[in-house]
């Protein structure tokens, strides 16, 4: 019998969608020069650092650059009041220094950019983690009322991927219990501005990273913004050690010295961006919409962003891997799995945070006891982001991006086994179940 086998004609074999992955000897769908990474630097840039650094005294706080970019910024964000610092950590340390009279906690999403949680620690006060929202990421309104308490004196809310975090009965409760708030748009540069129907959302400080990841791709860079001008004063008793804004050199007995002075290479940088900052805004909307619309149908994929929000900044396409529903185990191996068959496509996917935000930091081991926050919990178990959406990648690119998911997804049924091995082999209790 396995003579006749052998002795019938071979049939062209058609690979597996298995065996067509990049991760298993198949052609990747994109080849790396094809995407621009972020910041997609440009000839103007280096002209605008030309310029700062031909300028002199580029070290100055108040160099003309870092007036302009602030007083630009400001008209950008629709007449906030803008003081450039080193960075936007910096930017939160100082407004919440400013608020922290409020009271000695505050009330801050679990899923947050750890360094955005170090000025809780710095400003003498005690964090309260709220659960996130699985529509957005940021956090869940209803959660964050019921976590209100007297000893809140401030919420810090953070704005993820682009996200807009409105939430605006949270914001109305916080004010009549004269509790502060801080918008991190650290991610989300487009929530300063205001909507032209509803207007600004409500805040006394928001603050903005021009680190290179975030939309002013500036390398080391921070802003604080708000209408209180006391707000804005507080900067530069929290920064300077000496008085150099007005041009003097005397050392200030006032100061906390902590030096967090804008970049003034930095600023020439981020002012030169300033003028593409709308289109930019656009073409990263465009992009997240053609995303949206590939990706809503493959199973198991929840796309956190609300796209009814116009202010959106989509820094990056937020997912979350919702393995049970493809029958697959729900632990962060899935994910690692199959972000690692997209990223040997040439997708640029990566997994942002493995643990809730506080876990990073030395401060509050007693968070760790806590019982889970169960939106939080999933949403590290199975985030990752596709990250360069920004121009001028544009929509061949995206679609390509579309092309390899379809092609993974493809592959899932085949590679279920595997997968399970995996996740079985980094979890205990699953191996314990299977064995
Ligand atoms: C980047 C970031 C910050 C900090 O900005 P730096 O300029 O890097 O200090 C704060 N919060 C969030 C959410 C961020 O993404």
């Amino acid at each position: 019998m396995p003579r006749h086998a052998a002795l019938r004609p071979a049939r062209p074999r058609i690979p597996s969608p298995k065996a067509t992955l990049a991760a298993y000897g198949g052609r990747p769908v994109l080849s790396p020069e094809r995407i621009a990474r972020w910041p997609a630097p440009s000839l103007d840039h280096v002209s605008a650092l030309i310029e700062a650094a031909r300028s002199g005294r580029y070290h100055r706080v108040n160099h003309p650059i870092v007036s302009q970019l602030e007083d630009a910024l400001g008209q950008w964000s629709g007449g906030l009041k803008v003081r450039a610092v080193g960075s936007g950590t910096a930017a939160i340390h100082i407004a919440l220094d400013y608020l922290r009279e409020h009271g000695p906690k505050i009330l801050t999403p679990a899923l947050n950019w750890p360094g955005a949680l170090g000025p809780i620690h710095f400003a003498g006060l005690e964090p309260v983690f709220a659960d996130v929202s699985l529509e957005d990421g940021c956090i869940d309104e209803n959660e964050a009322l019921a976590k209100l308490s007297p000893e809140i004196g401030v919420l810090l809310l953070s704005h993820l991927f682009g996200n807009v975090s409105e939430v605006p009965r949270l914001r109305q409760t916080a004010r009549t219990l004269d509790i502060a708030i801080v918008d991190d748009c650290a991610q989300a540069i487009g929530a300063v501005r205001p909507q032209p129907d509803a207007g600004r959302i409500d805040s006394d400080a928001f603050t903005l990273s021009g680190n290179g990841a975030k939309h002013l791709g500036a390398g080391e860079l921070g802003f604080l913004c708000g209408t209180n001008g006391g707000l804005i004063e507080h900067v530069d008793r929290v920064s300077l050690s000496s008085s150099a804004r007005d041009g003097g050199r005397v050392f200030a007995p006032m100061s906390y010295g902590l030096n967090y002075r804008p970049n003034v290479l930095s600023a020439a940088v981020a002012l030169s961006r300033l003028p593409g900052l709308d289109e930019q805004l656009a073409a990263r909307a465009e992009n997240a919409a053609i995303l949206r619309i590939g990706l809503s149908g493959l199973p198991g994929l929840r796309i956190l962003h609300r796209f009814t929000e116009a202010r959106n900044s989509y820094l990056n396409f937020a997912l979350l891997l919702e393995a049970g529903e493809l029958g697959l185990p729900a632990v962060p191996a899935t994910r690692d799995f199959i972000v690692d068959l997209l990223l040997q496509e040439g997708v640029p996917v990566w997994i942002w945070l493995r643990r809730p935000a506080w876990a990073y930091l030395p401060f509050w081991p007693e968070e760790a006891e806590r019982p889970p926050l169960p939106n939080t919990e999933k949403l590290l178990a199975g985030l990752f982001d596709i990250v360069e959406i920004a121009p001028p990648n544009g929509s061949d690119v995206m679609r390509a991006y579309i092309a390899a998911f379809e092609k993974v997804w493809t592959a899932l049924p085949e590679l279920a086994p595997d997968i399970r091995k995996a996740a079985g082999d980094s979890d205990g209790r699953i191996q314990a179940g299977r064995g």
